[in-house]
């Protein structure tokens, strides 16, 4: 049943700056812009014959959307099975809140527990493809983990800069994946700057979130698949919860693209896309709601959804651009909240979420409440992971 493609089918164009669209080429290895120092985005040439009927049969991996994915060469696919995750429906919980349609998309089921596979699967690859022989992350967990395991897999070094407060978990899951791992005081900006002085003279790629162009590729399949999974019928709203963002930005890419292929109609609404943040933590509710120009002077608290801890996310403009082009919002959700949500979702649903999950169905009730979201709509939430490496973070806090 596996296809296996003796030419590259990917349709990679080039690579443009986010903010003037200044071209790159994509044969080189690239960070962020020289023009702006923003991140580059990869564009294609739209294939006509890439058609919704053309994915059938194909492998239920992320790396059925081949045509629209940078990687060139089928040899440099470093894959450990990620996406095309279930989207369930949460029966019980619509039921108790008044929602009629309700579904969670549930990233925790993929490699490592949580999307970051997505984006490592795919930057691993490219890496590998260009030449590279070893990477590094500033990590709040899950993508130190999920770069650890794919550097494992491409015959890579690797190593993670992560917050000394992270879970135990995602520091053991490192060392066992073979990397090395430093632990410093502070949240992930701190680690981005230790990242920086660990790797002055450049000799590994530094894989942080949209400082190179392709774990947003790896996340925007997530769009893909919400379309596909769907039988093409977007919902009404979705629900993400943004550190850096790429998820937020890659799935709008998404959509924008399956316009471009004519998978969905040019006139078609698109869901209206809210931004999901931790109460301790939220630099682009504060930018979006106007208290702040910006967040490049944001300070933030750590928070159990060790994912959220993102205070001055470089990807800030692009997020705020989705928000405001979908008609979102952005929403932050306290601690306790997170807590509440995640024990509603395990015992009513049966699923133990990340925080970062937690915070997104939190959301969902509050702008039920508030009347933002109506019942009769469609909302789908992501949720981004698994619980079982946030024990340390929750355990024995048992709500309700
Ligand atoms: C990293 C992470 C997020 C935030 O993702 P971004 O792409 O940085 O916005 C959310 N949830 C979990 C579980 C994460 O690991
Ligand atoms: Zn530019």
């Amino acid at each position: 049943m596996t296809t296996t493609f003796a030419t590259s089918l990917s349709t990679l164009s080039r690579l443009t700056c986010s903010k003037c669209g200044q071209p790159y080429p994509y044969s080189i290895l690239q960070r962020v812009s020289d023009c702006c120092g923003m991140p580059l985005l990869a564009q294609y040439d739209i294939p006509s014959s890439f058609s919704k009927e053309s994915l059938k049969g194909r492998e239920g991996t992320m790396w059925r959307y081949q045509e629209l994915l940078p990687v060139l060469d089928e040899r440099f696919k470093v894959s450990l099975g990620e996406g095309f995750t279930p989207i369930l429906e949460l029966k019980n919980l619509a039921e108790m809140y008044g929602f009629e349609h309700l579904v969670l998309k549930d990233e925790g089921q993929n490699p490592t527990g949580s999307f970051k596979a997505r984006g490592l699967s795919m930057a691993i690859s490219k890496a590998l493809e260009l030449g590279v022989e070893g990477c590094i992350i500033p990590t709040a967990g899950n993508a130190g983990v999920a770069m650890a395991a794919y550097c494992a897999k491409a015959n890579m070094s690797a190593v993670v800069v992560m917050p000394r407060h992270t879970p135990k978990a995602f520091k053991e899951e490192c060392y066992w994946y073979g990397a090395e791992v430093h632990l410093l005081d502070g949240l992930i900006n701190d680690c981005a700057a230790q990242a920086r002085t660990l790797n002055k003279d450049g000799h590994l790629l530094d894989v942080s979130t949209l400082k190179e162009p392709y774990r947003l590729e790896g996340k925007k399949t997530m769009g893909y698949e919400i379309a596909e999974q769907g039988q093409w019928q977007l919902p009404d709203v979705i629900l993400y919860p943004a550190g850096g963002g790429t998820g937020l930005i890659g799935i709008w890419k998404a959509f924008k693209e399956m316009i471009a292929l004519g998978w969905l109609d040019k006139d078609v609404r698109l869901p209206r896309m809210v931004a999901v943040q931790a109460q301790n933590c939220k630099p682009l509710v504060d930018t979006f709601e106007g208290v702040q120009e910006n967040s490049q002077h944001y300070n933030g608290l750590p928070t159990i959804a060790n994912g959220l801890a993102v205070p001055r996310p470089l990807g800030e403009p692009l997020m705020l651009q989705v928000l405001q082009e979908s008609g979102g919002t952005a929403i932050a959700i306290t601690e306790d909240e997170m807590l509440e949500g995640l024990r509603e979702l395990g015992q009513k649903e049966g699923l133990f979420v990340a925080p970062e999950g937690a915070a997104v169905w939190m959301a969902a009730r509050k702008l039920l409440a508030s009347g933002w979201l109506h019942a009769e709509e469609k909302v789908l939430l992501l949720n981004t992971g698994s619980a079982q490496k946030y024990l340390e973070n929750i355990e024995g806090r048992y709500l309700g």
